[in-house]
């Protein structure tokens, strides 16, 4: 059968007399770019953080490779395969980047902190190992930032601090990312070497699927496979870009603000 990889369904949150977030239904396929775009304020982080488990639902579902996860905490919906960036940057700025992509594989090297106590010798190998890991990501998501993995990521430029959050967000091996407004900070170069970066990231990994809320219409226009609308909490459209930005009530949710 041809499932979902993730499936949200009827999902809602109100916080007081506001309902942020009403009735998504969103579905992603595997290998599959979907891009969410709305109005400011129309819940699209807010979106990101239910099904990422920092939000508890009041209604709905979200079920990822046939598993339902509706009301995990965020750590086990991590683990179970959803990684994503946040709309405000949130590296490290003391750390390197090396360092913080290491922090993204936490999951998966927890493991081996605690034969670190008993086999010290084996330990070190195994850091060496996750450090050249997270060494090739940064390589992966941006070549030219791996001559600069030991430099503190505080001292990155915005554009470079978006990529070093991709590669974090991938140091999980995640089934799903979610990127909340990549773009942010980039000019239109940087922008279309994002596309780009997301295409390779994606040949690399088959299978992996993206969920990517973004502003940037010329992104819009050419990466993702299916577009989907939020304004006021609902979702008014899915389909290709071409046919979704010329319906009326997009039109009416852009032109409203
Ligand atoms: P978007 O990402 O589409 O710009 P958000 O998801 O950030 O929009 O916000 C949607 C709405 O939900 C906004 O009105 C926002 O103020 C509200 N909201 C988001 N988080 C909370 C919260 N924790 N408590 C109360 N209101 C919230
Ligand atoms: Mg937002």
């Amino acid at each position: 059968m041809n499932r979902p990889l993730l499936d949200v369904r009827d999902l809602s949150i109100r916080f007081g007399g506001l309902v942020a977030v009403a009735d998504v239904n969103l579905k992603l396929n595997a290998s599959e770019i979907v891009c969410i775009i709305g109005p400011n304020g129309a819940g699209k982080s807010t979106l990101f953080n239910l099904i990422s488990g920092i939000y508890r639902p009041t209604q709905g579902s979200v079920t990822l490779d046939g598993q339902e996860i509706t009301g995990w905490p965020a750590h086990r919906i991590a683990a179970a395969g959803i990684a994503r960036t946040f709309q405000s940057s949130r590296l490290f700025n003391d750390l390197t980047l090396l360092d913080n992509v290491l922090i993204g594989m936490h999951t998966r090297t927890s493991a081996g902190v605690l034969q670190a106590l008993l086999l010290p010798g084996k330990a070190r190998a195994e850091l060496e190992a996750a450090a050249e890991r997270a060494g090739e990501l940064i390589r992966s998501v941006s070549p030219h930032l791996y001559p600069r993995r030991h430099t503190l990521a505080g001292a990155l430029p915005q554009a470079d601090r978006r990529r070093l959050e991709i590669a974090r967000a991938l140091a999980s091996e995640p089934k799903v990312i979610m990127l909340d407004e990549p773009s942010s900070g980039m000019d239109d170069r940087d922008t279309d070497a994002l596309v780009a970066d997301v295409r390779r990231v994606m040949s690399e990994r088959p299978g992996m699927s993206f969920l990517i809320i973004e502003h940037d219409m010329r992104l819009v226009a050419t990466l993702p496979n299916r577009v989907a609308v939020i304004d006021y909490g609902r979702k008014i459209a899915d389909g290709d870009f071409s046919e979704v930005r010329l319906m009326p009530r997009v039109q009416e949710a852009y032109l409203g603000q």
